[in-house]
């Protein structure tokens, strides 16, 4: 029979769910949380609300004990069910939603980090040309102090502008990289291909660090090699074979830098090996990135900007070239190679 105390079970049910849901609702620290259960907390306050009204009907229209059971057993899987099913439906379209939303906002994101990225190259090119003058206009007035323009140099003076012009070769060469790197980037690098033997290359190179690899009391061992002429742009095989053997110089910390060239496969392949600091072989595949600088530069003290091999691999991969480092571990030496296509 219908009576008031089956209202009244039904009416405390739904409070004693709703304050529950409430209580919970305080505790939540998220939005999305709190939402979600907000609609948990009344759909499950109607679920109980139909399940007992549905209950107490059947008992009012004479429906025998068990065939209550039943019918609101039924009623409780069907139910259940449908609110599953309705909720994998909405899941899977708030994901999908999201994905897109996400997507997007990567969109955005990617676009403005793109235009970040050309005005930092913009910055880069137009600090380093600015730097350019000055550093060429002091490498000027050193050259006439040294060469007396400005009265007789004393021994010691000369001593000093040995030094202030190395450091302003340095600082040349680093404004150097950047501009190349700027190029890089811009896509403004062009290329004079011409037959070269790249023999004639490692001699220049070799010619200009001579002095350089005996500062470091570093001895530089090569052997002419038979090699096909290839087309090549010189400066551009000129600075990464320079790169090579500076940083085997640098890196070397005295000994031995053996420079190789061969033919191989239908390429040449130039090697520098040094006995120098090496590397560990979980870094093999980085020194080739923009800015990268080993774990070996810690105990090294070798200042550097990490951008000398990431212009050569530029160089060289548009030559349709590869490049590559290999060291049995650290203080173990290292080979820096490049390979580039003989072609005619
Ligand atoms: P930089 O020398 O200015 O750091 P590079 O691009 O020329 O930049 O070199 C990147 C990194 O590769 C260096 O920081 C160093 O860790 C590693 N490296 C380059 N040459 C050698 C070498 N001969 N021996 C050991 N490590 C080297």
């Amino acid at each position: 029979m219908f009576s008031f105390s089956s209202l009244f079970i039904i009416l405390i049910a739904s409070v004693f769910v709703f304050v529950l849901g409430c209580a919970l609702w305080f505790k939540l620290p998220e939005d999305r949380g709190k939402a979600l259960l907000v609609v948990d907390t009344f759909i499950f306050t109607v679920w109980i609300l139909i399940f007992l009204l549905l209950f107490t009907v059947l008992g009012v229209i004479g429906v025998s004990a068990w065939s209550k059971f039943i019918y609101v057993g039924l009623f409780a899987v069907l139910s259940a069910a449908v609110i599953m099913v309705a909720r994998v439906i909405h899941a899977e379209m708030t994901s999908h939603e999201k994905t897109i939303r996400l997507a997007d906002t990567l969109r955005q994101k990617n676009r403005a980090l793109e235009q970040l990225d050309g005005q930092k190259t913009e910055f880069l090119s137009i600090a380093s040309h600015q730097l350019r003058t000055p550093l060429s206009i002091i490498k000027g007035y050193l050259e006439l102090i040294r060469d007396g323009a400005y009265g007789k140099p004393t021994p010691q003076l000369k001593k000093v502008l040995r030094n202030m012009d190395e450091t302003n070769e340095w600082l040349v060469q680093l404004v150097d990289e950047f501009l190349d790197v700027t190029r890089i980037e811009q896509g403004h690098v062009t290329y004079a291909f011409g037959q070269k033997n790249v023999n004639d290359v490692i001699a220049g190179v070799i010619h200009d660090l001579k002095n350089r690899a005996a500062k470091h009391r570093t001895k530089l061992v090569w052997k002419r090699s038979t090699l096909p002429m290839t087309k090549l742009d010189e400066d551009k095989v000129k600075l990464v074979i320079f790169n090579f053997i500076d940083n085997a110089i640098k890196y070397g910390r005295g000994g031995i830098v053996r420079i190789t060239a061969v033919e191989q496969k239908g390429a040449i392949k130039v090697a520098v090996t040094d006995t120098g600091i090496g590397f560990s072989s979980a870094e093999k595949g980085s020194f080739f990135q923009k800015f990268y600088r080993g774990e070996n530069t810690r105990v090294s003290n070798v200042n550097g900007t990490g951008l000398g091999l990431y212009i050569c691999r530029k160089f060289i991969e548009n030559h349709g070239g590869t490049v590559g480092a290999e060291s049995a571990g650290l203080k173990k030496g290292s080979t820096f190679w490049f390979t580039i296509p003989v072609r005619s």
